[in-house]
């Protein structure tokens, strides 16, 4: 099913930088891109029964996370090493950053090593508007973006491209978070409105994306704030004792998750009692339970991010760097003219 295309010398492994990957998103335009990964991801968690699946590996810390998320289609492996730190911002570093890799699983060699803080950002967003494309109203135009940080104008931007958003309103605690998102989001065709409240943002609005980040309970959404008919797209909720609905809006939705055992550890339904009922995205990509079926319905994606979806996003990467120069090829694979002389090719480098 996935094709891995020949790589130009095959004691190297391609590596994108954080440099390289900003110039191929350039280079193709970054909706396209986020459109791409998201066809990948459709087309991945239709074939959701072939890959080994497991939730992710989590070492917590008082101020973090660290994370490794394995996954294989049985000819490619993937992971992605990420962290998840709220407090780094105040430290002028990142909340989230990644970098993964993909493997061949008949050699077990690498085949890309790749910087993933901007590809999560990517492909968390195509991730966020592809469940919506099945799941908002029809025909909604406006997104309430509330937390307007790293994430956020991808999550924009993801949604103009995939879902034909053409209004999103930024609210943020912090208001040089929203002054920022609205200045990175002029030009890209979006009426951008910033606000000075969560209630004001989400005035007309029929999609609804919570995307904060604290290491704790938080309630960004209460029951009251939530009318009927709308789309909760909660990214920012996605470790133990981190959530940011109101449990009532739980009980008001019909909820839908990537992987059910890594979303009760981690989503906004560790707030819930076992056995609520749940749907899984990739049944409804695949056609084989419903997405929205009625207006009035609340729908919630209870976002945490899953390992199938880096390795769709690998896989686009790994496609479409070739014939670019928007990668380097980095010496990582011993390569002895004879596979068991190893330590000759040690001792002959000294030479
Ligand atoms: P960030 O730190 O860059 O931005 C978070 C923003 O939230 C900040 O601007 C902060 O001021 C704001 N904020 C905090 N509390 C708020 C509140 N009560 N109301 C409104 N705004 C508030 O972080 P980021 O990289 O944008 O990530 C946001 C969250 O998304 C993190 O929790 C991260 O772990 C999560 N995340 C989830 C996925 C996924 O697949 N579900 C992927 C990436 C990141």
């Amino acid at each position: 099913m996935t094709t891995i295309p020949a790589p130009s010398n095959l004691a190297f492994v391609p590596f994108v930088s954080v440099q390289n990957m900003m110039g191929l998103v350039h280079h193709i335009g970054i909706e396209k891109v986020m459109t791409d990964i998201a066809a990948n991801i459709e087309e991945d968690f239709k074939r959701w029964e072939l890959f080994d699946k497991t939730p992710r590996v989590a070492s917590h810390s008082d101020v973090g996370v660290i994370e490794l998320m394995p996954t294989s289609d049985g000819e490619m492996y993937g992971f992605k090493y990420v962290n998840g730190h709220p407090k780094n911002t105040r430290e002028g570093l990142q909340t989230v950053t990644a970098f993964g890799l993909l493997a061949d699983v008949d050699s077990g060699y690498p085949k890309l090593l790749t910087e993933m803080t901007v590809l999560t950002a990517l492909r968390t967003a195509a991730m966020s508007a592809l469940a919506a494309k099945y799941l908002a109203p029809k025909g909604a135009t406006t997104m309430a973006m509330i937390g307007n940080g790293a994430q956020s104008e991808f999550q924009c931007l993801a949604f103009k491209a995939i879902c034909g958003i053409d209004t999103v309103r930024l609210y943020d605690t912090d208001p040089a978070a929203t002054a920022k998102a609205a200045r990175n989001l002029a030009g890209f065709g979006l009426t951008v409105v910033s606000c000075s409240s969560g209630e004001e943002s989400m005035e007309g609005a029929q999609i609804i994306t919570t995307c904060t980040a604290d290491k704790q309970n938080a309630t960004i959404l209460t029951d009251n704030m939530i009318g009927d008919g709308v789309h909760i797209n909660a990214i920012g909720g996605d470790c133990p004792g981190k959530t940011e609905l109101h449990r009532d809006i739980l009980l008001r939705s019909d909820i839908f998750v990537e992987y059910p055992q890594q979303t009760w550890v981690e989503g906004e339904i560790q707030q819930l009692d076992e056995g609520h009922p749940l749907t899984e995205l990739w049944q409804v990509f695949a056609g084989t339970a419903k997405g929205r079926t009625s207006e009035r319905q609340i729908t919630l994606f209870d976002s945490v991010g899953f390992a199938i979806e880096d390795f769709s996003a690998l896989r686009y990467v790994l496609s479409a760097i070739q014939g670019t120069g928007f990668y380097e090829e980095l010496d990582m694979l011993a390569d002895p003219d004879d596979p068991r002389d190893l330590f000759g090719m040690l001792q002959r480098s000294n030479a």
